[in-house]
């Protein structure tokens, strides 16, 4: 079993969906990603937080063995502030406020004992500081990213320079349409592997998920759900999921993604069903195994014979 080193933002956040809402709860791409991963492996978490963020997070992440040491609290600062809301569909949202706080000045510094991580996760921030980040790690086995629109828009030259180091890319696929300028997606994820990285996995929200390569190309449903609550998050557990099995396992072989893959989307299936960490907190090793073997009788079928004519 491996370290997983996770920088991102670590926020309160206002959800509202056409079935309810949040206020000021704890989220944050790191926070959803650390809830994930440290379910199989030890997590090194980067990020900052203000003195309006809340002990018992701290205090739950600490009690799931994610190592704190590089979470700057700025006393005085108020945290990163994300306010969204959820169409019918639960799929398209909007941003109502983004307000960056203590996050303006996020300037991730790794603790000496944080550099020789070997799986590493940089969740969605700026691709200039995610290159500072892969600066300081040394000889990490796989790294993956993330990233949005606004940089895809606004920093494709950082965000160029990251994919060209990072293992595996992950994208929506209205990000990866974007960034490759294509709406063939297949053709999009060729031209996101021409920038670098070895696999790229596209977030198709409800129908799933696929993961490509060179030589590679597997898909996933979305794991079946009676009742999505809040999507927010969704990304990120999913992310934090894939990292930690490969860490937990110390390999990253094809077929290893691939199996990565499914546990990230059991992973974000949780995430889904509460508001906030609700759901991915009420999560635990047992039921991901579950989901992951549903997932894994989903995707099985018998060959198909078919008279040759
Ligand atoms: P996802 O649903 O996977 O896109 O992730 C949602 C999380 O990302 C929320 O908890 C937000 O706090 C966080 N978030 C939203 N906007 C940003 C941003 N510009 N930079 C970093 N994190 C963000």
């Amino acid at each position: 079993m491996s370290e997983v080193l996770i920088v991102g933002s670590m926020a309160l956040d206002s959800v509202k969906t056409p079935f309810g809402q949040a206020d000021r709860t704890v989220g944050g791409a790191a926070v959803y990603a650390a809830t994930a991963t440290s379910l199989l492996a030890p997590v090194r978490l980067v990020g900052v937080v203000g003195g309006d963020f809340p002990r018992e997070a701290l205090d739950f992440l600490e009690g799931r063995g994610v190592d704190l040491a590089g979470v700057e609290l700025v006393p005085d600062g108020k945290s990163f502030y994300w306010s969204g809301v959820y169409d019918y569909d639960m799929t398209d949202r909007e941003t109502l406020d983004t307000q960056l706080n203590v996050f303006a000045d996020f300037d991730p510094k790794l603790p000496e004992s944080y550099r020789q991580s070997r799986y590493c996760f940089l969740a969605n921030i700026q691709p200039q500081l995610q290159l500072s980040v892969l600066e300081q790690i040394e000889g990490p086995c796989f790294v993956m990213c993330d990233t949005m629109n606004l940089w895809i828009e606004t920093e494709r030259e950082a965000l160029e320079q990251v994919l060209a180091r990072v293992d595996l890319a992950l994208l929506n696929d209205a990000e990866i349409r974007q960034l490759a300028d294509t709406p063939n997606l297949a053709q999009a994820a060729g031209r996101v592997l021409d920038l670098g990285p070895k696999f790229v996995v596209i977030k198709k929200g409800e129908y799933g998920a696929a993961l490509l390569s060179r030589d590679e190309h597997f898909g996933i449903p979305s794991y079946p759900l009676p009742d999505v609550v809040d999507p927010t998050g969704a990304g990120d557990s999913f992310a934090g999921g894939m990292i930690g099995l490969l860490a937990l396992e110390d390999s990253c072989t094809t077929r290893d993604l691939r199996r990565a893959v499914a546990l990230g989307t059991a992973a974000a299936s949780a995430s889904v069903e509460g508001f906030g960490l609700e759901g991915l907190k009420s999560l635990d090793v047992g039921e991901l195994h579950r989901r992951c073997e549903t997932l894994r009788e989903m995707v099985q079928f018998e060959p198909i014979q078919l008279e040759l004519t």
